[in-house]
């Protein structure tokens, strides 16, 4: 058999070969997804987003049960690529709205400003734009109808949670919104649900990185020895797990304490095992992954610090922890706030959503629009449906516009005389443009040189500094998790596969929403991949990252989706043919904020960091955004749109 005809056949056993839209039904219900889907999915003409304008007016506009490739979906980024390639000439047509203030960008920060600005002018109109077909910016919900039931997960962000605790700012906010994380974790998340039914954690090894697929469950709760026993791993590399896990040895004993932590800091995880606790290579292969989701990198790009901070193994006997201190704080200030974070946290921040912070954002809308969303309370905004159609009402103190892409914002006269701004944006296939009184620019920060190319040359320098991590989380609408049961497992780490972890959907139950209980029932899993080029510093990885992401077809998703879970979980009887039954992929090439990096990033001060610089007020233009504040965090971007909106309120008065 040919590659060509062995790689057909392995298609028609994952049912490649069937397109997905008939895949959509469940004992006879529609999932509604798929077909309708592509039907609203608008038309690209030139880069533009043609078809686009009228599209949330029309009755049945509901962006959350879209599958196949969202996040930055097709038609969403085109053309802020023109721009940046300078490829995109810009007319200004005549202004035909005017408002208080425009704001670019309808994620948690943007929409945060929203509410910051009528707070202090409830009598103001606003208009946000956004140029996805859906609010919330990373903040994104996937819903899915399977067996009669909705089914929710989170495309993107999903806890209220933070290195640093949420500031009065940002928990002040939450408050308003009516969202008590401390009480809501009390009484809505059903935390140890999967290991009261017996099941663990496990990890997938592959057989292109370790020479045979094998799938061990018990991670934490087995012996290491007994764990590995069978997996694909010499003996050297067992045994050399086992000690890092299990002994407590002090690897740096010649040093003190100060002098370990500096050293840490400066030092990648991988070097740490290699070097300092001298672990055979092959380890590296197993723990490389492990910094995927929070970092976007591996563990040659991340701070042996920054991990000891998050109790990664090998680091037990070197007493780093300060006599009386809580556990993991008291790194050195380099570390910013990853290190000091995870316990300064605690736990009050531990609850989240079913569709993560996507509540949030709808919590923002509904407080901005109210007639988009119904209801009163933090539990009833999540089974809520949204009105699209009410978004963007002629007449409405707060419109927010989708689908509508910025191109250019500029004080109108010199900037520290104007008195007003103007923005132009790209929506239908056409150019509008809009005037007011002050703009936020809540997007991203390397987009804004392009959106105000009169910026200073060093602010636009710095705004071009971050590279935000790619990173893709897929959310799988499986028929049932029978197979999971078998095995024992809800969450599995596979270092070497595509996806580089896998996980049941986590359970919460709030106001009429309960998540799934039976294993016969259909579930929705959530993988995650990141796609980065061990070996270069973390912007040039993210890049890599980014530009993959960018070049891959839902195609290719879906068949490593199938693929890996039929790999993984065929023991248990998953059938990726039958069971698999929807597949939305979020993709974000432009996520997680950037956050310095000790190991490749200079030792700035505070105001010399380039996000400080970026974000200085230009006119009547101020930038918000988490990047602003250079945290990959809700909070960041609740903090920094209230900044942005308190320098709105100095340059007014
Ligand atoms: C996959 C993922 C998981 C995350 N998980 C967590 C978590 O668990 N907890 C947590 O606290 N944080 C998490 N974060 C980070 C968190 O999502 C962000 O810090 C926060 O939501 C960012 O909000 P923002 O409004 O600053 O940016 P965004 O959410 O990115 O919103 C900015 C919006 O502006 C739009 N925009 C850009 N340019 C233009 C333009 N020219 N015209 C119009 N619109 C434009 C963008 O497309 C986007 O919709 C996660 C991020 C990602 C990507």
């Amino acid at each position: 058999m040919t590659w060509e005809m062995e790689k057909q056949a392995n298609d028609r056993g994952m049912a490649m070969d069937r397109p997905i839209a008939r895949r959509d039904f469940l004992n006879g219900v529609a999932i509604g997804v798929g077909s309708i889907a592509s039907a609203m999915l608008p038309d690209m003409a030139n880069g533009i987003l043609a078809g686009a304008a009228e599209a949330p007016a029309r009755w049945g506009y509901y962006p959350p049960n879209l599958t196949g490739l969202r996040g930055s979906h097709p038609g969403s980024f085109e053309l802020a690529h023109k721009l940046r390639q300078g490829d995109f000439p810009v007319q200004a047509p005549r202004a035909t709205e005017v408002y208080d203030l425009v704001i670019v960008g309808g994620g948690i920060s943007g929409l945060a400003a929203a509410y910051f600005y009528r707070e202090r002018k409830p009598s103001a109109h606003i208009l946000v734009l956004d140029n996805h077909d859906d609010f919330g910016g990373h903040a994104k919900r996937n819903e899915f109808l399977l067996g009669g039931r909705i089914e929710l997960i989170n495309g993107g962000t999903l806890g209220i949670d933070s290195p640093r605790p949420y500031s009065i700012i940002a928990a002040g906010l939450l408050r308003k919104l009516g969202v008590d994380p401390v009480k809501l974790d009390a009484t809505c998340a059903k935390k140890n649900f999967y290991s009261s039914i017996g099941l663990g954690r496990g990890m997938f090894f592959d057989r292109e990185t370790f020479g045979a697929d094998k799938l061990v469950v018990g991670v934490g709760s087995k012996p290491w020895a007994e764990l590995l026993a069978d997996a694909p791993l010499t003996a050297r590399v067992r045994t050399d797990i086992a000690r890092l896990y299990e002994a407590k040895i002090d690897y740096m004993s010649d040093l003190s304490r100060g002098q370990k932590k500096e050293r840490l800091a400066k030092m990648s995880y991988r070097d740490f095992l290699v070097n300092v606790a001298r672990v055979d290579p092959g380890v590296v292969s197993v723990f490389q992954a492990r910094t995927h989701g929070e970092w976007g990198v591996g563990i040659d790009a991340v701070g042996a610090l920054e991990v000891w901070a998050l109790r990664f193994p090998g680091f037990q006997g070197l007493d780093l922890d300060q006599p009386g201190a809580a556990p993991q704080a008291g790194a050195t200030p380099r570390m910013g706030f990853t290190a000091s974070g995870y316990a300064a946290t605690g736990g009050s921040y531990r609850f989240h959503f079913p569709d993560g912070n996507a509540s949030i954002a709808r919590l923002l809308v509904r407080s901005l629009v109210p007639s988009s969303i119904s209801g009163r309370s933090a539990e009833d905004i999540v089974t809520a449906k949204a009105d699209y159609r009410k978004l963007d009402r002629p007449g409405a103190p707060v419109r927010i516009r989708l689908n509508s892409i910025a191109v250019s914002t500029r004080n109108v006269g010199e900037p520290a005389s104007a008195r007003e701004v103007e923005v132009i944006y790209a929506r239908g296939g056409t150019l509008a443009a809009v005037r007011c009184k002050a703009a936020v620019l809540a997007c991203w920060n390397m987009m804004i040189p392009y959106l105000c190319p009169d910026l200073p040359e060093p602010q636009k320098v710095a705004l071009k500094y971050p590279v935000k991590t790619p990173l893709v989380y897929t959310s799988v609408a499986i028929r049932n998790w029978r197979a999971f049961a078998e095995l024992g497992v809800h969450e599995i780490y596979a270092p070497g596969s595509y996806h580089s972890s896998v996980r049941l959907n986590e359970t919460v139950d709030i106001g009429d929403y309960l998540s799934v209980r039976s294993p016969d029932d259909p579930m929705l899993v959530h993988m995650q991949r990141t796609p980065c080029k061990p070996g270069l510093d973390q912007r040039e990885q993210h890049r890599f990252g980014r530009a993959e992401l960018l070049d891959t077809s839902f195609e290719v998703f879906e068949r490593n989706v199938r693929d890996q879970l039929a790999r993984t979980l065929s023991p248990g009887g998953f059938d990726p043919a039958l069971d698999i039954i929807a597949i939305t992929v979020n993709r974000w090439p432009h996520g997680y904020a950037y956050e310095y990096n000790p190991l490749f990033d200079p030792d700035w001060n505070e105001h010399q960091q380039p996000h400080a610089i970026g974000r200085a007020p230009f006119g009547r233009i101020t930038i918000a955004n988490s990047d602003s504040g250079a945290g990959a965090y809700t909070d960041s971007a609740i903090d920094q749109a209230h900044r942005a909106i308190e320098e709105v309120m100095a340059i007014e008065n």
